[in-house]
């Protein structure tokens, strides 16, 4: 009944294995997933050493021992991706579009002036992966094996130039349903989280260190996000946190059109797409500020909310500007961001037909 695109018609593991002797597997309570915090049995690896690839491989997820000179310490040169690895009702294990997480590695990779990684390394080491440690994706009710790809550089020579030693790595963290109590998020216009001309683009280590600080003190206000307002002019929003923005206003799916402070998200993408396909109306442009505002005074804003890998769609319940909060009416099951969510987790865990050929085996 459901075709996908298949990764596993080659059996067994592609790339050397080395297999713990210490599985954590039993020690781990599936019931409490705090996100991020635990991690599966191995790791992919693959190294880059000036001139070509060697050693791709899967082994125990340890330590690394790196010298304090490694120039990722020093100048940040590392990209990362996220992504969700579904066990669907019938144990078969189900990827959520990931050419697309590898092109925007490449893409990332490019900004940071850092070689590609060969898709064969990064496909076929997720799959090798996700084959070691089937045993550690959870079953059922939107959980998942939550998989992070980390690239970066390993020159033990301080001078700021690329480097020319990189390693990469994927791993993955077994991961609960995510809810989350609906977001209060503040529209920051001090501190920017990327400039038309920078790396907001990218998935690169740095946009997140440099985001830590504002979104800390907004949460001292009694927030848990910002939404981020564009570098130039702070009048336009751009995202949330670690989100993208979506509105609706007046039955019409708005979201900031792409440019290159902004990451595209893949989320993203995927809800316009299913906006499309039910015949919503959708529009990619500038949202302003003021605009959101106007919407929120003159009763034509219904939803508000973020999207991304971690939550699937997070609902914005209050926005604060100026020192005032702005209430968006409770989000209901029928709602587009509630009906969407429910489509995308049931998709992810193969329970509904996939009409876009999202879903990889
Ligand atoms: C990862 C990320 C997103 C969401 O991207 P998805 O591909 O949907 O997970 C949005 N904004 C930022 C800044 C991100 O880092």
């Amino acid at each position: 009944m459901k075709k996908y695109v298949d990764l596993s018609q080659i059996s067994g593991m592609q790339f050397p294995f080395t297999k713990t002797e210490h599985s954590r597997l039993s020690q781990v309570d599936f019931s409490h997933l705090p996100f991020g915090r635990i991690f599966s049995d191995h790791m992919f690896q693959a190294d880059f050493n000036g001139k070509e690839w060697e050693n791709p491989r899967v082994i125990p997820y340890a330590p690394l021992a790196l010298n304090p000179s490694s120039a990722v310490l020093h100048y940040g040169q590392s990209v990362f991706e996220g992504m969700k690895v579904y066990k669907s009702d019938d144990d078969e294990l189900l990827f959520f579009r990931p050419l697309e997480n590898f092109k925007r590695m490449q893409s990332s990779s490019l900004r940071m002036c850092m070689p590609l990684v060969p898709e064969p390394i990064f496909m076929n080491g997720l799959r090798d992966l996700v084959e070691a440690d089937a045993s550690w994706v959870p079953k059922g009710d939107g959980k998942s094996l939550y998989i992070r790809p980390v690239y970066f550089a390993t020159d033990s020579v301080i001078g700021v130039h690329p480097s020319e030693l990189y390693t990469f790595i994927i791993m993955g963290s077994p991961t609960g349903a995510y809810y989350t109590d609906e977001l209060r998020v503040s529209i920051e216009k001090t501190y920017s989280r990327a400039s038309r001309s920078g790396t907001g683009y990218a998935k690169a280590a740095g946009n997140y260190g440099g985001a830590l600080y504002p979104t800390k003190l907004a949460q001292q206000r009694g927030y848990n996000q910002v939404i981020w307002t564009d570098a130039a002019t702070n009048t336009k929003v751009e995202e949330s946190g670690t989100m993208n923005l979506m509105f609706v206003i007046n039955d019409v799916l708005v979201t900031p059109v792409l440019s290159p402070s902004k990451l595209a998200g893949i989320t993203r993408d995927s809800i316009i797409k299913i906006a499309q396909y039910w015949g919503v109306r959708v529009e990619e442009r500038d949202v302003y500020v003021t605009e959101v505002i106007d919407a929120f005074e003159n009763g034509t804003l219904q939803e508000a909310f973020g999207t991304g890998t971690a939550a699937n769609i997070a609902p914005i319940s209050v926005i604060g500007h100026e020192g005032k909060d702005y209430k968006v009416p409770v989000s209901t099951p029928d709602n587009f961001s509630m009906r969407a969510l429910q489509f995308l987790t049931e998709l992810k865990a193969g329970r509904v037909e996939d009409p876009f050929g999202w879903i990889v085996r």
